[in-house]
């Protein structure tokens, strides 16, 4: 049994030791967004407090000798109560920070305070202006829209820093200035963009003109040009890979072995790579976990899941796959497992909808925009 610890442990290309670890205190979600991927978010499947003592006993040492964080993922985080998640948060140490990634709609000033008092940096879901929000609605069909802005406004309130996440479903031109100028207004610090994926219990496709969504891209970065006033989280991305590739180390940007980044479902599963594939099952992969955290160790889960985990095995070579076809790799590192999966039906293959939407055409529309602002005569 591998004890914890900071060092790569090479498992055919991932990692023993993750950077964060996603948490899911509970299954349930107040929302039901259209393009949701939660198989069970309408029950509330509370994870026990000796779940997070077991995570914790691995996580604390990571922590201890390098940055760590415990993302909270649900369902909606916040449909636990904050008495559930401080029980849960209580067994991590000091040095671990702590992520929630929430729909807003519960966020008032009692959770604000609950933020503030645990350190806990907050990210909402919000997808533009009330028009784009049409998916995001309550379980009984009525638009979010309000209660996000209300949630939002307490954080503001409260002087509570915060990111934003926007799923976006048709990615027409206008949009990307659109959403730009109006997370300006929103007043958050970071802006992460999902074109949204078929993956899950959603199977709405995700299939755009290429030239479309490329242009969506360009957009995005001519909208942050004019004001760059908040972290653009896949434009960074694309920007430091083209600097490294200009100063000739871009094969030194990817990381030498695939974070695993475990989620701990409610009842302590573990599955690697990919949160979207708990409370999946298959039956050439069985339910894609690579084992419970209340029987065994998370440290020792991760020294060889990929050699325990058929599927973890598969889209290993599926990466070596992207490796030797692909002209994007050095800046992708070969995609999501969960989205090859959901839209190939296996775990082997190498191209999909998704790294078509977020990574090629991602960089062929930030290198679009450089393209058409180059000063004369460069
Ligand atoms: S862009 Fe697609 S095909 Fe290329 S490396 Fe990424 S996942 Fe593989």
């Amino acid at each position: 049994m591998a004890a914890p610890g900071r060092s790569l442990h090479g498992m055919r290309g991932m990692a023993a030791v993750p950077s964060y670890v996603v948490m899911q205190p509970t299954t349930l979600c107040n929302l039901d967004c259209a393009y949701c991927y939660l198989p069970f978010r309408a029950t509330d499947r509370r994870m026990p407090v000796a779940v997070a003592e077991a995570v914790a006993a691995s996580v604390n040492p990571w922590a201890a000798s390098a940055r760590f964080s415990v993302v909270w993922h649900g369902g909606e985080p916040l449909a636990a109560g904050r008495e559930q998640l401080a029980a849960l948060m209580a067994p991590f140490g000091p040095e671990v920070e702590h992520h929630v990634q929430t729909n807003a709609t519960l966020i008032d000033d009692a959770w604000c305070e609950f933020f503030v008092a645990h350190r806990m940096r907050v990210s909402v879901s919000v997808d533009g202006p009330r028009e784009r929000n049409g998916d995001r609605v309550t379980r009984s069909g009525r638009p979010a829209y309000d209660r996000i802005v209300r949630g939002v406004a307490a954080l503001r309130r409260h002087d509570l820093p915060f990111s934003a996440l926007a799923v976006v479903n048709d990615p027409a031109p206008g949009r990307a200035t659109e959403l730009y100028d109006y997370c300006l207004d929103l007043g958050c610090e970071v802006l992460g963009v999902n074109i949204e994926e078929t993956e899950g219990v959603n199977t709405r496709t995700n299939a755009h003109d290429p030239a479309v969504v490329t242009g969506f891209w360009a957009e995005l970065v001519a909208a942050w040009r004019r004001q760059p006033r908040i972290h653009l989280r896949e434009v960074e991305w694309s920007l430091r890979y083209a600097a490294a590739v200009l100063d000739g180390n871009a094969d030194d940007l990817l990381p030498r072995h695939l974070d695993p980044i475990p989620t701990v479902a409610y009842d302590g599963s573990v599955v690697v790579l990919s949160p979207e594939l708990a409370g999946f099952t298959d039956p050439r992969y069985g339910d894609f976990s690579s084992g419970n955290v209340l029987t065994t160790p998370l440290h020792a889960i991760l020294a060889d899941a990929a050699e325990r985990t058929t599927w973890v095995g598969e889209f290993l070579t599926g990466v070596e796959a992207c490796r030797s076809s692909c002209p994007y790799f050095g800046f992708c590192g070969g995609g999501h497992a969960a989205n090859r999966y959901f839209e190939l039906g296996r775990f082997d293959g190498t191209e999909t909808e998704h790294c078509r939407n977020s990574k090629i055409r991602l960089l062929e529309g930030v290198l679009e925009h450089a393209r058409n602002h180059q000063s004369p005569g460069a």
